[in-house]
């Protein structure tokens, strides 16, 4: 006899086990399956986001940006810093420390909330089953009658630029180098090129990245980009664009890669090369024959605007599905569906799935950037206001960037906000809660912000739209 739960989620990353945790609080039965294991070879839950991605990333960015700071810009403050130092292994031994923590906690939710946790591989079978296959080799069958799949994502590959996990990494592989590499390449100056290139560059690599496209950050309002391109040259980042990586060869314990560019074929020798051309859903071993569950062209799993993939009872969330491939996302994907299975209401508002790059400055955005906004007809006007009006910027000594507001002309409807700057990530939140709640951009000038922060930027900013700002001359 089959063992039966009313819901099994296959995938404990941050799509898949809120939609766990969810799905018990709303009490209903539920297993959640993960295949995951850690380097030291044992079962974990918390999927890309807290083993190899969001959290251990942020914790180096963290390290290695207080270690910049106190060399480049403590002195200002008054504060001597010499012979300041730092320690890799020292910084590693802090991030295993931080995912260890992370992922423990996930089974103590999980043990609180009462799912089931099963840690091995999860296939789903015709007719809402599931067959466990725990990492002992010991299968067995589970009745559903939800199926949650949240199988995640994996680096892509660049058929040219194998991976050899020593000299030519992923992002894995450079979220783990023990050491400081003298020069070290990126390709790909997308969200991991510029953050695992930002942790490196600040302890010291020469950073050279190649990206394809001819513009610097397509997706981030050209503004902002603009910005953030002048910010990283400054930091020493060597960005080249309209880069067409050609191959690589692995020579001793360096690579020489070559590609060809607007002034012909390059050739450039690293010690470290890190490929981030973005990520690919992953649903190897997902899917048994006749479930009726369909792939897109790309290979992610079809499913409508409530992650219905169209077989009665199977859902599927996150990265293997449509859209941004972020945890937040993700994670307000599985708590919907976990909802809907339970007869509530739920839905998700992919109009204000905020992003952030933890690069220095940040970038944070919501909404449509100013090209977006043009490219529709639809009439706007813009409010930027810089940090450097700031005082409480320029009471931490963090005045590049500013935040700019984008609203429709004829009812003052927020349509985007872009923030380059200090805390841009935590600043995005008022934005989007603004848009959530179908704020107009005088809603948020009619709305009292605490002096001095920085929050009163975004303030300013909107205030700026009707070119009514306080702190700033008006243009
Ligand atoms: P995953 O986190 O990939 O989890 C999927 C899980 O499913 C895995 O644990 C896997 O073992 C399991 N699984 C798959 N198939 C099976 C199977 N058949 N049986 C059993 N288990 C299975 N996003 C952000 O929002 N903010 C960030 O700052 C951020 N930083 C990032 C930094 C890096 C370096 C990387 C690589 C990614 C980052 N991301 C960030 C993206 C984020 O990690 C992903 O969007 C997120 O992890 C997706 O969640 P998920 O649950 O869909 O998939
Ligand atoms: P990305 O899509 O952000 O960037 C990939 C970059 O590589 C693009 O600029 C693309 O034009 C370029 N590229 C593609 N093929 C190339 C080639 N052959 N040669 C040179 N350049 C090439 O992808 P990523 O940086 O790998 O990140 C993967 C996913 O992980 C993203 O979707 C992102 O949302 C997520 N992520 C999010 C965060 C965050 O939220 N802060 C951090 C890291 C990763």
């Amino acid at each position: 006899m089959s063992e039966s739960f009313d819901v099994v989620v296959i995938g404990g990353g941050p799509a898949g086990y809120p939609a766990a945790i969810r799905a018990a609080q709303n009490k209903l039965t539920v297993a959640c399956i993960d295949e995951w294991k850690n380097r030291e070879g044992l079962p974990v839950f918390g999927g890309t986001c807290l083993n190899v991605g969001c959290i251990p990333s942020k914790a180096l960015l963290e390290s290695s940006e207080l270690y910049h700071r106190l060399r480049e810009e403590f002195a200002v403050h008054g504060i001597r810093t010499t012979g300041a130092s730092f320690d890799v292994a020292q910084m590693q031994k802090r991030k295993g420390g931080i995912i260890k923590a992370s992922t423990q906690g996930i089974l103590a939710l999980f043990k609180a909330s009462g799912v089931t946790p099963l840690q091995g591989h999860g296939k789903l079978l015709p007719g809402r089953r599931v067959e466990f296959t725990a990492h002992d080799g010991t299968r067995r069958e589970l009745a559903a009658k939800h199926v949650v799949l949240a199988s995640g994502s994996l680096p892509a590959e660049l058929r040219s630029v194998p991976f050899d996990g020593k000299t030519i990494i992923d992002s894995c592989g450079a979220l783990d180098l023990d050491a400081v590499p003298k020069r070290l390449g990126v390709i790909g100056a997308g969200v991991i090129g510029l953050e695992l290139g930002s942790v490196w560059r600040r302890l010291g690599s020469e950073l050279t990245v190649l990206e394809a496209l001819p513009e610097f950050l397509p997706i981030v309002d050209q503004q902002v980009a603009k910005e953030a391109q002048r910010q990283f040259k400054k930091q020493g980042f060597d960005i080249r664009l309209g880069a067409k990586v050609t191959g690589a060869k692995i020579q001793g314990d360096a690579v020489s890669v070559t590609y060809s560019d607007a002034r012909g074929e390059q050739s450039l020798t690293l010690d470290k090369l890190i490929v981030a051309i973005g990520r690919r859903p992953f649903t190897r071993d997902l899917l048994s024959a006749g479930t009726g569950v369909e792939l897109d062209e790309r290979g992610f799993i079809k499913v409508d605007h409530e992650c219905r993939t169209g077989v009665e009872g199977i859902w599927a969330v996150g990265d293997c599905v449509r859209g941004p491939m972020l945890a937040h996302k993700g994670k307000e994907e599985g708590v919907m569906v976990a909802d809907l299975i339970a007869g509530r209401f739920a839905e998700v508002n992919y109009k204000t799935v905020p992003s952030v790059i933890y690069t220095a400055p940040e970038i944070a955005w919501v909404g449509l950037t100013e090209e977006q906004v043009k490219a529709s007809g639809r009439a706007y006007k813009v409010g930027v206001f810089p940090f450097l009006a700031s005082g409480r910027a320029r009471a931490m000594e963090q005045t590049q960037g500013f935040v700019k507001l984008i609203a429709a002309q004829d009812d003052d409807e927020i349509l985007g906000v872009h923030i380059i700057g200090p805390l841009a990530g935590e600043l995005i939140a008022e934005a989007v809660l603004a848009m959530e709640y179908s704020a107009s951009s005088e809603d948020l000038q009619r709305t009292m912000h605490a002096h001095p922060t920085l929050a009163e930027a975004l303030h300013e900013a909107a205030l700026a739209a009707d070119k009514r700002a306080i702190d700033f001359v008006n243009r």
